[in-house]
């Protein structure tokens, strides 16, 4: 009678197998197997063709090293900021705050030695389409920073009335919130408690300010100004009336600048007299601080006249001190 073998030889003889065959498996997958170099292609059946990826074979996996962290020895380094950068060149700068809490921002664009300034939106609302013509050249700037020279920089305060803007869209949109006239508002030599009003705008009350400068926009853009020293500003108004120079008597080089606009532009030079006089106004501050500048109307009330004003734009960035 034959005898049975003990069920453990059956088991070790099994697992010899297993043993045996995934050594087997081992060596023709991981070793034996032709390597199929990366980017070949292969033909699996008739019209069925797939090229190889390599995968991974550019970047190796690093273990990461575990690294002690160094102790204090000196005080620790200033943190400085970096400069936001929004889609609007390198804007926008918050130079202050309307009297209804409104932020007055400026872009900037080049970085150059020679400054120039548009100022839009001085009248709100009432001449909205001063900040929609800033807003298309922020952004036309914005995407073509190269028409800025390297010796130039370009400061564009889209609108210095937000208060007047948020209102409303119409003569109520004139003045801030504390119903100030901001273009007759400023501490030039012109500046007057009162004016009369019967050639002049007079479709709401309006006042010239508690004193010159009383107001937080006209204080935030003097504040700018001083400290920027524009060489050229164009300040944005609507409409109709022409290019009026800064000062009084008008000042010779804001004079320069706006017949220098007058060349490219069709809007009226000299500017249509409807025997008012302008008081207190930003260009006049300006020309009285050595800023070639204009106050500039567009022509109605609703256009931006863009094409036309990249024509105003050039002149100011071309804009010489001294002729
Ligand atoms: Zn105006």
């Amino acid at each position: 009678m034959k005898k049975k073998s003990p069920w453990w030889l059956a088991w070790l003889w099994g697992l010899n197998l297993t043993l045996a065959g995934g050594l087997l498996a081992a060596f023709l997958f991981l070793d034996g197997l032709p390597q199929i170099p990366a980017g070949a292609t292969i033909t699996s059946a008739p019209g069925i063709a797939f090229t190889v990826t390599p995968v991974n074979t550019a970047t190796p996996f690093t273990a990461p090293t575990a690294t002690r962290k160094p102790r204090p020895t000196a005080a620790p380094p200033t943190v400085t900021p970096t400069p936001t950068r929004l889609p609007y060149g390198e804007g926008p700068i918050t130079i202050g705050f309307s009297a209804g809490g409104r932020p007055l921002q400026i872009f900037k664009f080049g970085n150059g030695p020679k400054v120039r300034m548009i100022v839009a939106g001085i009248h709100g609302g009432y001449e909205w389409n001063t900040i929609a013509l800033a807003d298309e050249m922020i952004a036309y700037l914005a995407g073509q920073p190269h028409l800025i020279p390297d010796d130039v920089t370009l400061y564009i305060l889209r609108s210095l009335n937000p208060d007047g803007e948020a209102r409303s869209h119409d003569e109520n949109g004139r003045v801030n919130n504390n119903g100030v006239d901001l273009n007759r508002n400023w501490p030039a030599s012109t500046w007057v408690a009162d004016w009369d009003r019967a050639n002049c705008w007079n479709q709401t009350e309006t006042t010239s300010g508690t004193h010159p400068g009383s107001e937080p926009e006209t204080v935030a853009l003097m504040l700018f100004l001083s400290i920027h020293k524009p060489q050229a500003l164009i300040s944005y108004h609507s409409a109709a009336l022409g290019i009026f120079p800064g000062g009084t008597p008008p000042d010779p080089d804001s004079v320069r600048l706006a017949e220098q606009l007058s060349e490219v532009m069709p809007y009226p030079y000299p500017p249509l007299d409807i025997g008012c006089e302008y008081t207190g106004t930003l260009a006049d501050w300006a020309a009285e601080h050595g800023i070639a500048a204009v106050d500039m109307e567009l022509t109605n009330h609703v256009e931006t006249d863009f094409d036309l004003n990249l024509r105003a734009l050039q002149v100011l960035i071309d804009w010489e001190d001294e002729e």
